[in-house]
């Protein structure tokens, strides 16, 4: 199965993330981690330049989905096709927030790119489950205030962060089945126990 990890900067995601892998790995479950941008040579090169270069927004969304191919044809197509699972920091629904509803990039250009590079024969490979963790904006701007170097996304404005979270949001509507929200604005405590009901029902 393929689970992927969404939310802002500043949401809190790495902890979480962290957690869910721990809490897989103690059910015998074969985990392949991986992250995008990045999770293959080719793939963390492009990482480097979409993180630190500026570039025209199609631009970065074409890097986008190249390294998210690169991704695909190795790693998580094999890992899947050997009966591990893939746990992934982020996937095309971080495309669909940053580049669409970040930086503008059209839904119809997005919609092409995600049908070219996640449409196979065998029909079209997304995630089976995705996890937002969600905070207001506030909080992901205190949070990132307080933190590490920030890169070239977390240098934005905040309306920026703002219309990322919203696009998040809107894309969790439209996909209640795949998608799950969670408030991420409580203790790390009530947010692991509702991840652990959470993955307890879907994994039975
Ligand atoms: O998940 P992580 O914070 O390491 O992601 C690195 C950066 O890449 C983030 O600042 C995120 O905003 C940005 N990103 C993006 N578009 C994507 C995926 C990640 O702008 N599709």
């Amino acid at each position: 199965r393929f689970i992927s990890v969404e939310g802002i900067d500043g949401a809190g995601k790495s902890t979480h993330l962290a957690w869910l892998a721990q809490f897989l790995i103690a059910r015998s479950i074969c985990l392949r981690q991986t992250r995008e941008p990045g999770g293959t040579v080719l793939g963390e090169k492009l990482r480097e330049l979409l993180l630190n270069d500026a570039m025209h927004l199609e631009t970065e969304a074409l890097l986008m989905f190249a390294a998210r191919n690169e991704h695909l044809q190795q790693v998580i197509l094999p890992s899947l096709a050997q009966g591990e699972w893939v746990l992934c920091d982020r996937f095309s629904d971080a495309t669909y927030a940053y580049q669409c509803g970040g930086r503008g990039l059209s839904i119809e250009k997005f919609t092409q790119l995600e049908q070219w590079v996640q449409g196979r024969s065998e029909g079209f490979i997304e995630p089976d489950l995705t996890l937002i963790f969600d905070v207001p904006l506030d909080v992901s701007q205190a949070r990132m205030a307080n933190s590490r170097v920030l890169d070239r996304f977390e240098r934005e404005q905040a309306q920026f962060h703002a219309n990322v979270r919203a696009a998040y949001l809107a894309r969790a509507a439209q996909n209640p089945q795949r998608i799950k929200v969670i408030d991420a604005n409580r203790s790390i405590e009530a947010i692991q126990q509702e991840l652990a009901q959470l993955m307890t029902e879907w994994l039975s």
